[in-house]
């Protein structure tokens, strides 16, 4: 199984619901962002195998807008009882 099979799709016309990989391109290096899980401190609580982009160049780190809510919600689960 090759990792790198899905991004060769992304450019595809003729699959609408391939974008899935909807690659991002760090604007420092334009290389493709790759998703990394790690634990992410949040205030007094750990959230753990939070999902981000980090591109492999610079290590610059960042959420997809979908990443973000994710997390946004397990805060909220969290912090509400
Ligand atoms: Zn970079």
């Amino acid at each position: 199984m090759r990792l790198g099979q899905k991004n060769l799709e992304k450019n595809s016309p003729n699959k609408p619901n391939g974008t899935k990989a909807n690659a991002l391109l760090c604007p420092a290096c334009c290389v493709e962002y790759v998703e990394v899980e790690f634990d992410m401190e949040v205030g007094s609580v750990v959230l753990h195998n939070v999902k981000a982009l980090r591109c492999p160049e610079c290590s610059e780190e960042l959420f997809t807008p979908q990443q973000y809510e994710t997390i946004r919600k397990r805060i909220s689960g969290l912090t509400e009882p």
